[in-house]
């Protein structure tokens, strides 16, 4: 299968396997690996293997790998134990949201209560 890899982009290399992360979930077209730095005790980024900018970018272009992002975000809840305790579900984009990397990436985070403020 043909994939959309941008050459630069960081969570290309690990799609590509050049830099290492723990993956908990990996599909044809979807990976999900625990972040670097997690803010909470289950911090997973689900991603598609496909470079796309964010979000918007990803739902415009590829409708449904956006779905199938969003159907590993339940897949990977369920493999952490958190889907019936709760989780939340995050896509950050451009620069007053936050967004470091500038490839697509659910966050997801669980394992204890977040509280329910949505911008800390
Ligand atoms: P953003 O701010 O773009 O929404 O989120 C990027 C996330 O990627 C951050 O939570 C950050 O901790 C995580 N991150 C940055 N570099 C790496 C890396 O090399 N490996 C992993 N597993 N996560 C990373
Ligand atoms: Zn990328």
């Amino acid at each position: 299968m043909m994939l959309m890899t941008s050459p630069d982009c960081l969570f290309c290399r690990i799609v590509r396997g050049e830099i290492p992360a723990t993956i908990v979930h990996s599909t044809a077209k979807i990976i999900a690996f625990r972040d670097i730095a997690p803010k909470a005790p289950v911090h997973v980024l689900v991603i598609p293997r496909d470079h796309h900018a964010d979000v918007a970018a990803l739902a415009e272009a590829d409708p449904a790998l956006a779905g199938a992002l969003l159907a590993a975000v339940g897949v990977v809840a369920a493999g952490e134990g958190i889907d019936v305790s709760g989780y939340r579900t995050i896509f950050n984009s451009g620069p007053d949201g936050g967004q470091e990397v500038a490839h697509v990436h659910a966050h997801v985070l669980g394992g204890a209560p977040l509280g329910t403020a949505i911008v800390p």
